[in-house]
């Protein structure tokens, strides 16, 4: 039934919105709040203008979770990451995603910031995001479920479709990687090169995570518009390895990847490359098949194209079948980026 259905659905694919408190810019420049989070309801509604050609005052969207201006990080890793990480130690690879225009919140969302008076430690701290939250948890999972375990992580970035590896040795950040068919594993991609590290604690990832940001503040400076244009692709992978009362090992193997996507504000609300940007040439291919997968993989269409962009390449093992998939729409709640919040919504509301 279109019921059964629906529930399955929502299973796999999770889309919640969050939305910012005003900024201090928004408030200098006297922009007001035109969005309503409801989040008992699971609802966001825009206050729309005229000029944008609503029909009515206000567009109402309804999500799988909707987390207003006060919510804290840890809420958002509770409700949103927690399941897929239980997931993640059983065997299965998923992805949580930062969707969003640039300036939204998506890296305060998947990294977090770091508290000014500076007393916490790294994961402990309130405005810790998922990413240190993730880390301190596996560890702290793995270790009370008593298996052999080990942990590795990536850390790569796509930029104008092509492939950087931030926790490469080299120096050269402008070193670009292939990415190739794995051969012994149908659907997944190898990149040749990359740089897996083994992590045994989480304070070594707070080290190699340092190094991966000192890297990122390099290609800022050398590539055009890095940091709103590139996809950060974060990947944790967990080999675990359980011996049952009769002696037999089960080993198992999960994946999560953590990605902080590029702005969306090229994205127009049909979902396709803005009119102006096309003139521009700034298309982001991954961004825009991102779409197509997340759509063609809700409606169940055969053919899925996973190919036609490095990102859904790469995450092609990780998207779709009986993997979990979280998309967290970040917006803004000022009338000055009211349309980059509907496109946002619409694109949001079309994923789940
Ligand atoms: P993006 O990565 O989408 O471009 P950022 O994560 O860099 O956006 O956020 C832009 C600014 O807004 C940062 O200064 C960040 O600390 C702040 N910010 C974003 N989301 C929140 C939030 N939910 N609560 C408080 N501050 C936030
Ligand atoms: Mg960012």
């Amino acid at each position: 039934t279109t019921n059964a259905k629906k529930e399955d659905k929502g299973k796999n694919i999770q889309v919640v919105v969050r939305c910012r408190p005003l900024s201090l810019f928004e408030r200098r420049s006297n922009s007001y709040s035109v969005v309503e989070c409801d989040t008992a309801r699971k609802e966001v509604s825009v206050k729309a203008s005229a000029h944008l050609g609503e029909k009515s005052n206000r567009k109402t969207y309804t999500y799988d979770m909707v987390f207003g201006p006060l919510a804290k990080q840890i809420e958002v890793y509770k409700s949103v990451v927690c399941p897929i990480l239980d997931e993640v130690i059983m065997g299965y690879n998923c992805t949580v995603f930062a969707y969003g225009q640039t300036g939204t919140g998506k890296t305060f969302t998947m990294e977090g910031d770091r508290s000014s008076d500076g007393n916490f430690t790294w994961e402990q701290d309130p405005l810790a995001g998922v990413i240190p939250r993730t880390l301190h948890q596996i560890f702290e999972k793995l270790v009370s479920l008593d298996i052999e375990f080990a942990v590795k992580v990536s850390l790569l970035e796509i930029y104008n479709e092509e492939l950087f590896d931030l926790l490469s040795p080299n120096i050269d950040i402008c070193e670009r990687l292939q990415m190739f068919d794995d051969p012994r594993n149908k659907g997944a991609v190898m990149v040749k090169g990359l740089e897996e590290i083994t992590v045994h604690n989480k304070d070594e990832v707070y080290a190699i995570l340092e190094s991966g940001a000192a890297k990122r503040r390099t290609a800022f400076t050398l590539m055009n518009a890095y940091s709103s244009r590139s996809h950060s692709v974060f990947s944790v992978t967990i080999h675990m390895k359980e011996t049952t009362l009769d002696g037999e090992e089960l080993v198992k193997v999960g994946k999560l990847n953590l990605v902080d996507l590029a702005g969306s504000e090229n994205i127009g609300r049909s979902g396709a490359v803005d009119k102006r940007a096309r003139e521009a040439g700034n298309i982001n291919q991954s961004l825009l098949t991102l779409g197509r997968v997340i759509t063609a993989l809700v409606e169940r269409t055969p053919h899925v194209p996973y190919r036609e962009s490095k990102l859904t390449r790469l995450l092609q093992d990780s998207l779709g079948g009986r993997t979990k998939t979280s998309i967290i729409a970040t917006i803004s709640p000022a009338a000055i980026n009211a349309e980059e919040t509907l496109s946002t919504l619409d694109y949001a509301f079309r994923a789940k």
